[in-house]
C-alpha cells in the first residue's frame, strides 16, 4: 500500500463490509431479500465504495435517504436498485426518473403525483408505500381501504412494495413494536383481502434483524448500523442476546502535529479546561471538531496513541485536539493516533465514543467530517 500522507484520515475495510453484509445475509436466509442502508455517505464509510463493494458481493437494492444521494450513486455507475427513504420534494422529482430511483411514497397526494409523472413516461415507474405504524414521522396514516384505491387508480405507476420503520425496536419494556407489526399485518391483510399484494415488504433495520424478531423480517430487510459493524444493546428484562456477528470496518486516524512537556499547573487549551496536575506529555493532535471529534469530548474523551489508550485534555477545538500521553511509548510529530478503532490490543469504537460524548454511536460515525480523507483497503 501506498504511504498514506493526510493530515486525518479513515480507513475502511472492504472485507469488513462484505463480511458483515454476508452475516446479515445468512442470518436472514435466501428467501429474505438484504437491503444495505448507504445514506449519509454510508454513515460516513463513503457511499460509492460502500456501495460498490456490496452490490460485488450481491446486493441487489440499496437504501439512501434522498434523491441527490441516490444521484451520486448513478453519476459513480451504480446500476443496482436504489429506494429514496427520506421523501421526495418537487424540484427532485426529475432526477428521481432521470436516474432510476424508487421512491417511498408517504402520502396520498404524492401517490398521485407520482403517478401524473409516471404516465408522460414510456417506462413503469415503480414505488414502495410507507405506512406509518406509530413511529409518528413519515408514512401515511390513512387507512388500507383509502391507500388501495389511491394505487389502484395510480394506472401508470407500479406497486412494488411496502414498508414501515419501528420507532422502539431495542426496547423490549415497551409494547410499541409488537403493536406496529399488528397494525402493518392489519394493514397488509386489508390490502391482500382487496387483492394488492406487493413483491416486496420490508420492515426491519439493524435491530429487529439482530435480535431475531423473524416475525419482523417480512421478505427484505433494511440494515445500516450492522454493515458498518455495530448492533445497539437492547433494554429490558426480556431482551434477548443479539444473533448477529458484525465487527466494526473503519478506523479513524490522525497524525500528531506536536508533541510537548509541560510543567505541572500548565493551563490547556481554550478556557484553561485542563491544569496538568503533574508534569505531563502533550501531543496536539490534527484533528478538531470540525474533523468530527465531538466537542463534548473535551477533557472527557481518550484516543488510542502508541497502542494506549490516553486521554484527551483541555477543550477539543476546531482543528486540533489535545491528548495526554504521558503514559505510552514515544510518540513523535507525523505519528498517528487513532480516534476511533483498534490499535494493537486498545479497541475504541463508536459507541464507546458516544457514551464518552453522551451521544448514539450513529451520531459520531455520521459527525465524521467533510475534510476526513477515505482510504480503502
Ligand atoms: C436509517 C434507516 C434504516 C437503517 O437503520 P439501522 O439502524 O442503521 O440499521 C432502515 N430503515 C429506515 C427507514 C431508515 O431511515
Amino acid at each position: 500500500m501506498v504511504p498514506i500522507t493526510y493530515r486525518c484520515w479513515v480507513e475502511v475495510s472492504r472485507r469488513q463490509l462484505a463480511d458483515n453484509y454476508h452475516a446479515v445475509r445468512s442470518l436472514v436466509g435466501p428467501d429474505i431479500g438484504v437491503m444495505p442502508v448507504v445514506k449519509a455517505d454510508a454513515y460516513r464509510h463513503g457511499a460509492v465504495e460502500v456501495a460498490r463493494t456490496l452490490t460485488a458481493e450481491g446486493a441487489e437494492w440499496l437504501a439512501v435517504s434522498n434523491v441527490e444521494e441516490g444521484v451520486t450513486l448513478r453519476q459513480a455507475g451504480i446500476t443496482a436498485r436504489v429506494l429514496i427513504m427520506g421523501d421526495f420534494l418537487s424540484f427532485e422529482r426529475p432526477a428521481l426518473i432521470d436516474y432510476e430511483l424508487t421512491p417511498l411514497v408517504h402520502s396520498l397526494t404524492q401517490l398521485r403525483d407520482f403517478d401524473r409523472m409516471a404516465a408522460a413516461l414510456e417506462k413503469p415507474l415503480a414505488y414502495h408505500v410507507a405506512v406509518d405504524t406509530g413511529m409518528g414521522r413519515l408514512g401515511t396514516r390513512e387507512d388500507a381501504a383509502e391507500v388501495a384505491v389511491a394505487i389502484r387508480n395510480a394506472r401508470h405507476a407500479r406497486f412494488e412494495g411496502v414498508m414501515t420503520h419501528f420507532a422502539s425496536a431495542a426496547n423490549y419494556d415497551s409494547p410499541q413494536t409488537e403493536d406496529q407489526l399488528s397494525c402493518f399485518d392489519r394493514f397488509c391483510a386489508a390490502l391482500a383481502g382487496l387483492g394488492l399484494r406487493p413483491e416486496i415488504v420490508h420492515l426491519s433495520s439493524t435491530i429487529p434483524v439482530a435480535y431475531a424478531r423473524r416475525r419482523a423480517w417480512g421478505n427484505m430487510v433494511r440494515p445500516g448500523h450492522a454493515i458498518y459493524g455495530y448492533v445497539s444493546p437492547a433494554r429490558g428484562n426480556d431482551a434477548p442476546r443479539p444473533v448477529l456477528d458484525v465487527k466494526p470496518a473503519l478506523n479513524w486516524k490522525a497524525r500528531i502535529l506536536e508533541v510537548k512537556d509541560l510543567p505541572a499547573g500548565a493551563l490547556v487549551g481554550y478556557g484553561g479546561m485542563f491544569r496538568a496536575e503533574r508534569p505531563t506529555r502533550m501531543a496536539v493532535v490534527a484533528a478538531g471538531y470540525a474533523d468530527g471529534v465531538h466537542h463534548r469530548l473535551s477533557n472527557k474523551g481518550r484516543v488510542i496513541a502508541g497502542g494506549k489508550l490516553a486521554p484527551i485534555i483541555g477543550a477539543v477545538s476546531m482543528d486540533m485536539t489535545t491528548v495526554d500521553i504521558t503514559d505510552c511509548p514515544p510518540l513523535k510529530p507525523g505519528d498517528a493516533v487513532t480516534l476511533l478503532g483498534r490499535e494493537g490490543n486498545a479497541v475504541l469504537d463508536a459507541r464507546q465514543i458516544a457514551r464518552m460524548a453522551g451521544t448514539i454511536s450513529y451520531s459520531i460515525l455520521c459527525g465524521i467530517g467533510q475534510r476526513v480523507k477515505h482510504v480503502y483497503s
